[in-house]
């Protein structure tokens, strides 16, 4: 037995990612870039009050929304960024992806579209299909465009119409690190007031960014009332195997992701949140792991600029494209010969291109580049 929902999703998973994920586990001496998966634990204040949580926590059930003080640290968090947030319109979701999961299955139906710009996280096309709805890949800004023009946008505009009925807009980019500046969003805005469209803004990675604070979705003037809010712990705090994250929502969408959320992954263990509460208040317990990215960074790209390559600058993630020649799986497929997992690029829209997560350590980072190097790959 096997309902269709589950052919569906697995279909919009791409095959050259599956097939990657095979031959990486099987290969020997490989070093492993595929896993956008920090190798660090999180900071000892995180894990100090998950201890003290276990030790002192209330017992049974916590509560559908999340606890209320984990909540209120979240609500300062996101209007320090300028996102209009208060405690009712905040839920603890088990990470980014039930988030993100919650508001496709409460706002897609069949039929729905959704508008994607590229090059996009592969996660979301398999729940996109899951929930039934019509996807539509459109042209995002690319690692590039350090300005963006109309042209850039002359994709996303073509495909966000009056028949649009959500727009993903992830940023920073996995995996291009790109950063949506504020005329980005003031673009984003333009077209989601014009065409009465959802956005859902998945800002996973808003605190690994290496410049100024970016601009959150939701505090560019018209996107507040037609926003959700998407973010985790995962990326920022190196807590991928706590499980924890949220999203915010106006007042007239959140009964209906409360409505979904309640049927579906429900609340949210109190560890996890007294562990992310602690990871909000700490204030600065992101900027460790975000200078370490920074650094590993930039040695990919002094290594691509030695190289005699074009470099774009990732302005956040733990993400670096890389060129490879047209047929960028095939590339691949060498660069694991040589004993470097990378993923094609093509698996999230950026043909020509291999992601490699700098999330190793830096003396990793360097041997698998060495090995890029030596094969001519790089
Ligand atoms: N969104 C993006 C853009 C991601 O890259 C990921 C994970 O790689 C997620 C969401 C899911 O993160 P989480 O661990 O919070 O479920």
């Amino acid at each position: 037995m096997r309902a269709d929902r589950v052919e569906r999703a697995e279909s919009a998973v791409p095959a050259a990612l599956v097939e990657t994920k095979r031959r990486v586990a099987a290969a020997e001496d490989v070093i492993d870039t595929t896993a956008g998966d920090p190798t660090r634990r999180p900071p000892r204040e995180i894990r100090d009050a998950a201890h003290d949580a276990v030790d002192t926590q209330n017992v049974g059930y916590p509560p559908l929304r999340g606890l209320p003080e984990f909540r209120e640290v979240v609500v300062a968090h996101l209007r320090a960024s300028g996102v209009p947030a208060d405690t009712n319109s905040v839920l603890a979701t088990a990470g980014a992806t039930p988030a993100l999961y919650t508001c496709l299955q409460a706002l897609v139906d069949r039929g729905t579209e959704v508008v994607l710009p590229q090059p996009a996280w592969h996660g979301y096309e398999p729940m996109i299909a899951l929930a039934g709805g019509t996807l539509t890949r459109a042209s995002g800004p690319q690692a590039s465009d350090p300005h963006p023009t109309e042209r850039a946008y002359q994709s996303l505009s073509a495909a966000v119409t009056d028949d649009t009925d959500v727009l993903i807009v992830n940023t920073p980019v996995n995996p291009t690190g790109r950063v949506y500046s504020s005329a980005d969003l003031r673009v984003v805005a333009t077209l989601a007031v014009t065409h009465d469209v959802i956005v859902v803004a998945d800002e996973t990675y808003c605190r690994v960014v290496f410049d100024e604070t970016p601009p959150s979705v939701a505090a560019v003037d018209g996107l507040a009332d037609r926003t959700i809010t998407v973010r985790s712990f995962s990326k920022s705090y190196a807590m991928t195997d706590w499980r924890l994250g949220y999203l915010a929502a106006p007042d007239r969408l959140f009964d209906t992701l409360l409505g979904h959320h309640a049927h579906a992954t429900g609340c949210v263990n109190r560890v996890a949140q007294r562990a992310g509460l602690a990871a909000l208040r700490g204030n600065d317990l992101h900027e460790q792991a975000r200078d370490q990215y920074r650094e590993r960074r930039d040695l990919v790209l002094e290594t691509l600029e030695t190289r005699g390559h074009e470099t774009r600058v990732p302005g956040g993630t733990f993400y670096v494209l890389l060129p490879t020649d047209t047929d960028d799986v095939a590339w691949c497929g060498s660069a694991l010969d040589s004993g470097v997992g990378l993923v094609p690029g093509s698996v999230f829209g950026a043909p020509g291109h291999a992601r490699l997560a700098t999330t190793l350590p830096t003396d990793r980072l360097r041997t698998a580049l060495d090995r890029l190097c030596e094969t001519g790959l790089l």
